[in-house]
């Protein structure tokens, strides 16, 4: 299959209708089309069509039971797919979509199996991003729709991402530059009485107390090693948390401590690695740049910045595999705030591989 890349002038949408009216019939007829949105690049099918939502699992190589979220872009349209909307669900909603936070609810019949990886429940989100927006109203129907990475890689932050992933597999894929969050939606499940995070995301926890009162975190998403997230044979909440996400190609260990400690230990691997002919690839801030002294040195960013962390991080994992590194060897990120997301995707990048030192 041929993929084609339509760029779009984000200071001038309408003028690129006639791409984003192309990229809604494509979905109407059943069609694969990747597009950016403020979280990261989705890949989309028709949410009604359970044949588009296989086309999804086999475009990206993931396992059928790990449920699609499923986009809109009118707030009447979660009538078409969810049913119970709590008044709590309505007061998130209200205060932050469109944006970057996914809701769990019952699902509507007509939401076929396929696309809530056979669960009776559905994840859905309006996503702000004006292209997003444009493409779901000119296909007219709700949009499912993962991250446009292969099962198991960084999600995709740029069109150039998704064409390494998806070229030749996908209709068509709309280039609308460089996501500005960089890091995937707050899902939050809505259907007991206290909501719970099921992934962390923009859209903290602090935010949303503010708005509904109390709000649990998953004991998956708190678990910092196997061993606290019960082994290899826990049964998570959702089918989706119990994949290894977020990954390089090579191997990711994170070092937590204070930064002098960090750097000194992650010296003593790196050399010890490059000794033994390995490729070294370092995630570090702006603050402990100077500290090192071996391996490739990427900073994320800013430690007084988790936006621009969450901004760059998936760029750097995908760097790194363009390098060809065996190892990355990271700094820990504090885990409250933005934080909080950042540390949840390093740790399942690393495959809870993190040292204390
Ligand atoms: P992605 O945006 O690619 O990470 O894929 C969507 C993710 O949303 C899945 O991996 C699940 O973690 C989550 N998700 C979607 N639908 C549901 C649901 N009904 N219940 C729980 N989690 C869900
Ligand atoms: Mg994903």
């Amino acid at each position: 299959m041929k993929t084609v890349i339509k760029k779009v002038d984000l200071k001038n949408i309408e003028a690129c209708k006639d791409d984003l009216d192309e990229a809604g019939r494509i979905i109407r007829e059943g069609g694969l089309v990747a597009f950016p949105t403020e979280t990261v690049y989705g890949l989309g099918g028709n949410a009604f069509d359970k044949c588009a939502s296989s086309k999804i699992y086999n475009a990206k190589g993931r396992p059928s039971d790990n449920p699609l979220i499923v986009h809109i872009a009118d707030f009447k349209d979660i009538e078409k797919v969810a049913e119970d909307i709590s008044t709590k669900a309505k007061k998130i909603m209200e205060r932050f979509w469109p944006g970057p936070v996914t809701l769990i609810f019952k699902k509507k019949k007509e939401v076929p199996y396929e696309t809530t990886g056979g669960l009776d429940t559905v994840a859905v989100r309006m996503p702000s991003h004006p292209v997003a927006m444009r493409f779901i109203k000119s296909a007219g129907v709700p949009i499912a729709a993962p991250s446009a990475n292969t099962s198991g890689r960084p999600s995709p932050t740029t069109a150039q991402h998704v064409a390494e992933d998806m070229n030749g597999k996908i209709d068509m894929i709309i280039d609308g530059g460089q996501v500005d969050i960089g890091l995937e939606s707050t899902i939050v499940d809505m259907t007991d009485k206290v909501p719970v995070i099921l992934r962390p995301g923009y859209i903290t926890k602090e935010m949303l107390e503010r708005e509904i009162g109390k709000v649990e975190v998953d004991r998956v998403v708190l678990a910092k090693s196997k061993k606290e997230l019960g082994g290899d044979n826990y049964v998570p909440k959702a089918p989706g948390m119990k994949y290894r996400h977020y990954a390089p190609k090579a191997e990711l260990i994170m070092f937590q401590g204070n930064d002098e400690k960090v750097a000194a230990e992650i010296n003593k691997r790196s050399y010890e690695s490059i000794r033994q002919g390995k490729a070294v690839g370092i995630i570090c801030t702006d603050e402990t740049r100077s500290l090192y002294r071996y391996g490739v040195v990427i900073s994320v960013g800013s430690r007084e910045d988790e936006k621009t962390i969450a901004h760059n991080l998936y760029g750097v994992l995908r760097d790194f595999d363009m390098e060809n590194v065996d190892y990355i060897y990271s700094e820990a990120f504090y885990d409250t705030g933005l934080g909080q997301a950042i540390m949840n995707r390093l740790i399942k990048a690393a495959g809870y591989h993190v040292e204390k030192v």
